[in-house]
């Protein structure tokens, strides 16, 4: 197969090849460990202090305030796991949203195994955090909130900065989610109120394996690794210069085209989004129809089903995802589809198209060709479809 159109950039995205040069010397001459006394190793040292520093001003941190770790994931655990750990005489609640990626959800429930209470915020139709609902789920023992700054699947973004703000009312501490965020829209943590931030290397055009944490000054959590001394003994582990260096160079070059690119890409998505609704009919677009991440496009196609949907893309070089059945492991459709309130077999023909700065128009037309091509061909096979039609009529 020679055609390819990625549009799966919230699953991954293509290294920046500044961000491979960059990274390169590590692989191989340069592989010091940072952590070592003799001069040699300096370079090593240099470069982790450097992607640190450009990590930090990305998100208006101190340098100190940024820890490595092995991607969102450990972010997230280490977020979770260490601030319920720490403050367990205090309380043992916790508020999340009911959108969450399965870094926190999980994290959650094996904390509700081991006696915590967690609050499940709601979301609107739009996939927006329910602030009243936020509010009323606050109780003298609550001792974190964690939600997202944009969703994975449907991109919305959420107020991040009055979550913030609520927290900080309450004296509660407040980890947010941002691995679908840095480096796509701006991020603030003195602005937001945020004393805790996951981010993630490979969702910026960085290599995976990678993320950061950060953790205002003055917070108390613990190490979540454990280990030898690196990350002022707060995260274990021979440093991944490779990685880091190549986050921090991905960093800096998402800060650098921040506006333009999100410019370009949400001019884009909303061509792909007006096409699609236009020419392919019982369709539903899912998430906030502006305050969305530049990049993502999330429908549903009533009368059929994701899977063979993606399958069938995937035979004409696109490259897309489903938020349903098999990519989860489970046949239950995407939490975050059902708490935007969708009927199952709605959120069983759902697919996302996330896009990057290489996509091009000539890209989408070919996307919203097949696609349409496709839908006809799995909806005319549907009985569903068929009773619907003979309905209409
Ligand atoms: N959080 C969100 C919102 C994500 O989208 C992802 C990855 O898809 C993660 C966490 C996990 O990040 P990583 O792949 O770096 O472990």
């Amino acid at each position: 197969m020679n055609k390819l159109v990625y549009l799966d950039n919230a699953a991954t995205t293509k290294p920046a090849s500044e961000v491979v040069q960059e990274m390169l010397p590590y692989l191989g001459a340069s592989f010091g460990n940072p952590s070592a006394f003799y001069g040699f190793a300096g370079k090593a040292a240099q470069a982790v202090d450097e992607a640190r520093k450009t990590i930090a001003e990305a998100i208006g941190a101190r340098q100190e305030e940024i820890y490595f770790t092995a991607g969102g994931t450990e972010s997230d655990n280490w977020a979770l796991v260490a601030t319920a750990e720490a403050n367990e005489k205090k309380g043992k609640h916790i508020i999340t949203s009911t959108i969450e990626h399965h870094a926190v959800l999980h994290t959650c429930e094996y904390l509700e195994k081991r006696g915590f209470d967690i609050t499940y915020v709601g979301v609107d139709e739009d996939g927006v955090v329910k602030l009243e609902e936020l509010k009323a789920a606050i109780r003298p023992d609550t001792i974190l909130i964690s939600i997202m700054a944009a969703n994975n699947e449907i991109g919305t973004i959420q107020p991040i900065k009055e979550i913030g703000a609520i927290a900080r009312e309450n004296k509660i501490l407040f980890h947010t989610d941002a691995v679908q965020a840095f480096g796509h829209i701006p991020l603030n943590v003195d602005e937001m109120n945020i004393d805790m931030l996951s981010a993630s290397g490979h969702k910026i055009h960085g290599p995976k394996g990678i993320g950061i944490m950060y953790i205002r000054r003055g917070v108390k959590i613990g190490a979540f690794i454990h280990g030898g001394a690196q990350e002022r003994r707060r995260r274990a582990g021979t440093h991944n210069v490779p990685g880091i260096v190549g986050m921090g160079k991905a960093a800096e070059l998402a800060v650098r085209d921040m506006e333009e690119a999100a410019k370009k890409v949400s001019e884009l998505r909303d061509y792909l989004i007006e096409k699609v609704m236009k020419e392919i009919p019982y369709t539903k677009l899912n998430g906030h129809r502006t305050n969305r991440l530049p990049n993502n496009a999330n429908f549903s196609f009533s009368f059929i089903e994701g899977e063979s949907l993606l399958i069938m893309l995937d035979q004409a070089g696109i490259c897309g995802s489903s938020g349903s059945a098999c990519t989860s492991g489970s046949l239950d459709p995407s939490h975050v589809l059902m708490a935007i309130g969708l009927p199952h077999e709605i959120a069983h023909g759902s697919l996302r198209l996330t896009l990057s700065e290489e996509t091009t128009r000539e890209d989408l037309d070919y996307t919203v060709e097949t696609l349409k091509g496709i839908v006809k061909r799995l909806r005319d096979m549907s009985p569903l479809y068929e009773d619907f039609v003979k309905k209409q009529k």
